[in-house]
C-alpha cells in the first residue's frame, strides 16, 4: 500500500509492510528490528515515488499521565498522541509553556526529533525528559534536555537517523493564566502587546493559529497551501561577512548570523505560485512551503526544491538545507 495517504504532502509508494504499532510494547518489538522504518504523523518526510524498500512502523500509541507538584505539571505523553491536541489540552487546563507551538502538525513523539519550534517556543523549552529505545543496544532509558543536543530544528535523534525511538515525552509546564512573554514581533503586534509582554493563553493559542492559518501552515485538506512538510528548508547560518546586503540577520553565540531562508528564495526570484499549478508549487501563502496541488510526485517536488536551493546558491553564494527527512530517496541538493 502506498504511504502517501499518511503523508501531509500526500506523496510516495509503498513499503515492504506497514506495521501499526498502537501499544509501546507493540513499537519497541517493531523498532528491535534494525531495518525498520517510524513514520507518525507524516508531517516531516518526503517519500520516494517507487517507496521504501523497508517495513515501516507507524506510531500510534495513546496516553497522557500527569504527575503534579505546588508550582508545576508534568505530563507524560505517548509518542503517537497527536501534538495539537495536546497544546489544545494544556491551554485550556491553564497549563503554560507551549501555547506559541499550537497548529504543528504530527506526534508529540516527533517533537523531540527536530526541537519543533515557533513563535518564540520551542519544544526544548519545556520538556523535562524523553523515554527513549536506543536500538544500537536495546536499552529503554530516560534522557534529560541535556542529553538531547537541541539546537534549532535539531537534536541528537536527528542527528543520529534510525538509532533512538522516543516512546514518550515529558513535559514541564506551569500553571498560570497567562503565556510566557511573548518573543515573536509578529505575533506581539497582532496580541496588541509590546515584545516581552504576555497575554492570555487562550488569546496566544488563537492569535497563533490565525497567523499560521494565513500562510497556510494549519492542515486543512481542502486546501492545498497546507499539503505540504511545513517549510521545506531551514534558516541557514551563515558568516557575517557572507551575510548578503540587506538580508535579515539574527547574531548566534558563536558568531554567525541566522538569515531568512524565505528571503533568499524570494530575493533569487523564486515568488509564491511559483512551479507547477496541478503538480508541485510554492504554496501561495507562504515561500518556504512547497506544495502538492493534487497531481504532484515526490521527483517534482525534489526537481523544485533542487532549482530553488541551486537558484539561491548561485544568486547569493548561501546553501540551503532542507528541513523535512527523506525516505527512500536522498536529497543530494
Ligand atoms: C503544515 C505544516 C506546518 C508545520 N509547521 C511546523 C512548525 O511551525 N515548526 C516545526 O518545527 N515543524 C513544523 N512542521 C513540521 C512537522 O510538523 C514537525 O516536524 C513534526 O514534529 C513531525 O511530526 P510527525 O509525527 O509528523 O513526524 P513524521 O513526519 O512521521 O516523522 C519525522 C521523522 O521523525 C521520525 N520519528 C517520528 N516519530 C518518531 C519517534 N517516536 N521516535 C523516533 N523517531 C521518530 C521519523 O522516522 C522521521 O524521520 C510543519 C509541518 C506541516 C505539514
Amino acid at each position: 500500500m502506498d504511504l502517501a495517504p499518511y503523508t501531509t504532502l500526500r506523496l510516495g509508494g509503498p513499503a515492504r509492510a506497514v506495521i501499526e504499532a498502537r501499544t509501546e510494547e507493540e513499537l519497541v518489538e517493531a523498532a528491535s528490528d534494525p531495518g525498520v522504518v517510524l513514520l507518525a504523523g507524516g508531517s516531516n518526510v518526503v517519500v520516494a515515488d517507487a517507496g521504501v524498500d523497508a517495513t515501516v512502523a507507524r506510531v500510534l500509541t495513546r496516553g497522557v499521565a500527569v504527575e503534579e507538584d505546588a508550582e508545576h505539571v508534568r505530563l507524560r505523553v505517548a509518542a503517537g498522541e497527536p501534538w495539537d491536541d495536546l497544546v489544545a489540552r494544556c491551554v485550556a487546563d491553564g497549563l503554560v509553556g507551549v501555547e506559541c507551538l499550537a497548529g504543528i502538525p504530527g506526534s508529540t513523539g516527533a517533537t523531540p526529533i527536530q526541537n519543533v519550534g515557533a513563535y518564540g517556543q520551542e519544544v526544548a523549552d519545556t520538556l523535562a525528559a524523553v523515554r527513549v529505545l536506543d536500538r544500537r543496544t536495546g536499552e529503554v532509558t530516560e534522557l534529560g534536555p541535556e542529553d538531547c543536543g537541541f539546537g534549532y530544528r535539531t537534536s541528537a535523534f536527528k542527528r543520529a537517523p534510525g538509532r533512538w525511538v522516543v516512546l514518550e515525552v515529558v513535559l514541564r509546564l506551569r500553571r498560570g493564566a497567562e503565556g510566557t512573554p511573548i518573543r515573536y514581533a509578529e505575533l506581539a503586534r497582532s496580541l496588541g502587546v509590546r515584545p516581552g509582554e504576555r497575554a492570555r493563553l487562550a488569546d496566544v493559542r488563537d492569535a497563533v493559529l490565525a497567523l499560521r492559518r494565513g500562510k497556510g501552515m494549519v492542515l486543512d485538506p481542502g486546501d492545498h497551501d497546507t499539503w505540504s512538510a511545513g517549510s521545506f528548508f531551514t534558516n541557514p547560518f551563515v558568516d557575517p561577512a557572507a551575510l548578503p546586503d540587506g538580508a535579515p540577520a539574527f547574531a548566534q553565540p558563536d558568531g554567525t548570523v541566522k538569515t531568512s531562508a524565505a528571503w533568499l528564495i524570494e530575493r533569487a526570484g523564486f515568488r509564491r505560485g511559483y512551479g507547477d499549478p496541478a503538480g508541485i508549487a510554492i504554496s501561495s501563502k507562504h515561500t518556504l512551503a512547497l506544495t502538492n496541488r493534487g497531481d504532484g510526485t515526490t521527483a517534482a517536488l525534489v526537481a523544485l526544491a533542487r532549482e530553488i536551493a541551486a537558484g539561491v546558491r548561485e544568486r547569493f553564494g548561501v546553501v540551503l538545507e532542507p528541513e523535512p527527512v527523506f525516505l527512500g530517496l536522498a536529497w543530494l541538493g
